[in-house]
């Protein structure tokens, strides 16, 4: 009973696939309670999810054909980044990767026996082994790379038409993420990198990550976009800058530290979202 109570309180972040439930009203658009969700709540299995601002927060998966309750809509979890707070916004990415860790390994990856909830929150344990298997996040690192007054960015083939950025890549076994930024410049544009910096990280549930952000300088090499992965990479002034990430990305944030750092203005930046010049 005590359960039904708190869940009925709790606010439900519930997906369906990619998409998040949201309650939109003329002004504003948030995360309904347990209770407004209560017929989907009854027909799937919340898991506790840690809490906003005091307030308890359950993660619920919701069947492909479920529709959305009056008021409420199912909206894609890249396009929530603006419209709901800060601390909601980082709690829908937690959600969505707990529901994908759920239902990913419903049987242990070592022999194959189904595995059930627990020993604690966030574990699933197999029937079969013992193992107990714990939600995974993949490292990324974004690096930024200055020559003197101009930045190495470059465009991927699966980029919006026109936009460029830092590199970006995965962090491999046994690497430090220093050692990473360097494997990554060497590979994607065939440079040398020095003086590798700590930036700032930032969660990045599409669908596991977690980006850590490197400023390094220029050491030595030409540009050689990796065929495949990068179709064209070049110096930029800060007056050349193309168009860049959106901000609250952590690759705009490296872009936005060059441009102040030359005197330019971050918010004279062109992104996909800004109106046709
Ligand atoms: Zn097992």
């Amino acid at each position: 009973m005590a359960e039904l109570q708190s869940s009925a309180n709790a606010l439900c972040f519930a997906f369906r696939g990619g998409e998040m439930l949201v309650r939109v009203d003329a002004d504003a658009v948030r995360v309904p309670r347990g209770r407004e969700v209560a017929t989907l709540l009854d027909a799937g299995t919340p898991i506790p999810a840690g809490d906003v601002g005091g307030a308890e927060c359950v993660a619920l998966a919701v069947e492909g054909e479920a529709h959305a309750p009056e008021g409420m809509e199912f909206r894609g979890l890249r396009g929530l980044h603006a419209v709901l707070g800060a601390d909601e916004f980082r709690m829908a990415g937690r959600a969505s990767q707990i529901l994908e860790w759920d239902r990913a390994h419903r049987f242990c990856g070592r022999c194959g026996s189904p595995t059930q909830p627990g020993p604690e929150p966030l574990a699933r344990a197999c029937t079969g082994c013992d193992a107990v298997h714990y939600p995974r996040l993949s490292p990324a690192v974004l690096i930024s790379i200055i020559h003197q007054n101009r930045i190495l960015l470059a465009r991927g083939p699966q980029f919006t038409p026109g936009m460029y950025s830092v590199l970006a890549g995965f962090v491999e076994p046994g690497e430090s993420l220093e050692e990473t930024c360097i494997r990554e410049a060497r590979e994607e544009v065939g440079v040398e990198i020095a003086e590798v910096r700590y930036v700032a990280s930032q969660p990045w549930p599409f669908p596991s990550q977690v980006m850590i952000a490197f400023t390094s300088t220029y050491a030595g090499g030409e540009i050689v976009p990796q065929p495949g992965e990068i179709e064209e990479a070049r110096w930029f002034t800060v007056d050349e800058i193309p168009m860049v990430p959106a901000p609250l990305s952590l690759s705009r944030t490296l872009i936005d530290r060059f441009v102040r750092e030359q005197g330019g203005d971050p918010a004279a930046l062109r992104d996909p979202r800004s109106p046709p010049a």
